[in-house]
């Protein structure tokens, strides 16, 4: 937290909520942040992160030059020395017992909607019978791109968009057929998470668990 005091006051507050939640989890350090796309929700506290907590890549999709938020989280990664990487689709990274692997965005065309090139992924470990536990984390990815970027089945959906009705739709709940969808939401206007969304996990015999409901829930892999 050595560097906290250079923060602005809403790094400060970012970086404070963070670090109660993360160094509760007994997390010190964190080898990899992905900033999905140039929304402030999934951005802003980013450059608190980067003064309170030792880093060791950072990772953006649309590296977008005229977003003041994402300028301030650049500036501060190479401030911090964090080294940032463009990922594209094919780009993967691979640790003992777990594999990431970038589906979205492509890089070569980008949408003038936010959402649409944020960087999506799915998390492969190995299991103790040979099988694969896989995830995806979607950032706000919408119907129907988040069913025709090749997810496959999935043990758990991070549900794209805090649940709102334009993404997890039927198409990407058949495809991937989760046993439990995850819903990263907080207080807010947009009614999100959206009735129907939460019928359509229902349809599909998933299990919800929301985080204004449950709070920072941890999920552990087998
Ligand atoms: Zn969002």
């Amino acid at each position: 937290m050595g560097n906290l005091w250079q923060a602005s006051d809403s790094e400060r507050k970012w970086v404070l909520a963070l670090a109660a939640g993360v160094l509760l989890l007994g997390v010190r350090k964190l080898d990899l942040v992905v900033a999905t796309h140039a929304d402030t929700d999934h951005i802003e506290g980013i450059s608190g992160v980067l003064r309170g907590f030792p880093v060791g890549e950072l990772w953006v999709g649309h590296l977008k030059t005229d977003d003041p938020v994402l300028t301030a989280v650049l500036l501060t990664a190479r401030e911090r020395r964090v080294p940032l990487r463009e990922v594209r689709r094919g780009d993967q990274l691979k640790v003992p017992g777990l594999t990431l692997n970038v589906l979205w965005p492509p890089g070569n065309v980008w949408s003038t909607e936010d959402n649409d090139n944020s960087v999506s992924m799915t998390l492969e470990v190995p299991t103790a019978g040979g099988k694969l536990w896989r995830t995806a984390i979607l950032g706000d990815l919408a119907d129907p791109a988040e069913a025709l970027i090749g997810l496959g089945k999935l043990d758990l959906l991070k549900a794209a968009h805090h649940g709102s009705r334009f993404s997890s739709g039927e198409a990407v709940l058949t495809q991937t057929r989760p046993k439990d969808v995850l819903i990263s939401v907080g207080r807010n206007t947009y009614g999100h998470p959206h009735p129907t969304v939460l019928a359509r996990i229902e349809a599909v015999g998933a299990k919800v668990w929301r985080t204004n409901q449950a709070g920072t829930v941890r999920w552990p892999l087998p």
